[in-house]
């Protein structure tokens, strides 16, 4: 089930039933903070929640500071392999820092832990099923799922110890099975906020179908605080995903949901073009709209009648609008979508 704990991340709330962030990562050399900040500012301007930036090295962490300070959106610091690099990026400003256990030495765990606590800044234990402890793995001989969550339990624990609460945690695999199983099985043992995804889930086709049925799986059982979906490509792409995702089981507030239908023979108007068009326009719009584009009266009426805005083909070429339910007037389909277009900027989301 979602978290009941909550935490918060740089004035992001995660879990608690607060609103599900998506995220996503940079891929540029961290060290080129202009770069860095141009790819945040076009995740943001999509709706991005919350971004992570790699810090493998010292110049990554010096820079961090100029990205954190510039940033429209918390920065999260992804650490692996040498904890100075967290104990950096807390010094730089971030909001809070991923590290993987499997990677990080047990003092330098208590070190991140400190330095953490001292400044409010929060924690993602990420375990991944490629980069299990040692112990763990010999146990269970190979990363199954029982592996995969005693690891996420035995850290949690640590943190606990530490009297430190303010983490959240994931189990990522790219086994879209073995992730489902884990986080279904992790969320039955911890409350802590769960940060959900499928890693390495490979470019955008195969990629977002993939995340889509396992996030999607996760999130229609209730399971999941925050995700960010792993795309080999573009991180604009990630964030578009990701909100999909989101927008499919109608757990964005702030998006404009287009349904369109597939097209027949009955077809009247130029669906696939209007909506496409209407697609991209409202990638920058944060209002919560649903807006029907249907190529005939067969679902056209129903569709537009439970839509903010509907249009549907009335006469080849002619289409007929609805507005929140009420029929408006019939219009050339060229004239459909700057009519849209400006009722979609005229009503309250
Ligand atoms: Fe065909 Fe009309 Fe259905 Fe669209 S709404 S698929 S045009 S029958």
């Amino acid at each position: 089930m979602a978290a009941k704990r909550q935490i918060n991340v740089g004035g992001v709330k995660i879990g608690g039933g607060a609103d599900i962030s998506v995220q996503t990562m940079t891929n540029t050399d961290t060290a080129d903070v202009a770069a860095t900040l141009r790819q945040i500012h076009l995740a943001a301007d999509l709706g991005c929640d919350l971004i992570r930036v790699s810090c493998p090295t010292p110049a990554s962490t010096k820079a961090l500071k100029d990205i954190v300070r510039d940033s429209p959106i918390p920065v999260i610091a992804d650490i692996h392999f040498n904890f100075k690099r967290a104990l950096e990026a807390i010094e730089a400003g971030a909001a809070c820092v991923r590290i993987n256990p499997g990677n990080t030495p047990e003092h330098g765990i208590r070190e991140i832990v400190a330095a953490a606590k001292a400044r409010g800044v929060a924690i993602r234990l990420g375990i991944n099923a490629g980069s299990l402890a040692r112990d763990i793995l010999e146990k269970y001989g190979e990363p199954t799922v029982n592996a995969i969550v005693e690891c996420a339990v035995l850290n949690c624990q640590k943190l606990e110890a530490l009297d430190f609460r303010n983490f959240k945690v994931s189990v990522k695999s790219s086994d879209v099975r073995q992730s489902i199983a884990a986080y279904r099985k992790l969320s039955q043992l911890i409350d802590y906020p769960l940060h959900i995804g499928i890693t390495e889930a490979g470019t955008l086709f195969p990629g977002t179908i993939k995340s889509a049925i396992g996030v999607g799986s996760l999130l229609a059982d209730g399971i999941g605080d925050t995700l960010r979906v792993s795309l080999s490509g573009d991180i604009t792409e990630e964030v578009r995903v990701g909100r999909q995702i989101l927008k499919s089981l109608n757990l964005l507030k702030n998006a404009v949901d287009i349904v369109s239908c597939p097209t027949c023979a009955r077809t009247l108007i130029d669906v696939v073009g209007i909506s496409k068009a209407l697609e991209e326009y409202c990638e920058n719009v944060h209002k919560k709209l649903k807006i029907s584009v249907l190529g005939c009266v067969v679902n056209g009426i129903g569709e537009a009648r439970g839509a903010d805005i509907g249009v549907f083909g009335f006469q080849k070429g002619v289409a007929k609008l609805f507005v929140r339910g009420k029929e408006e007037r019939s219009m050339p389909e060229e004239e459909v979508l700057p009519a849209v277009k400006e009722l979609i900027q005229k009503m309250e989301g």
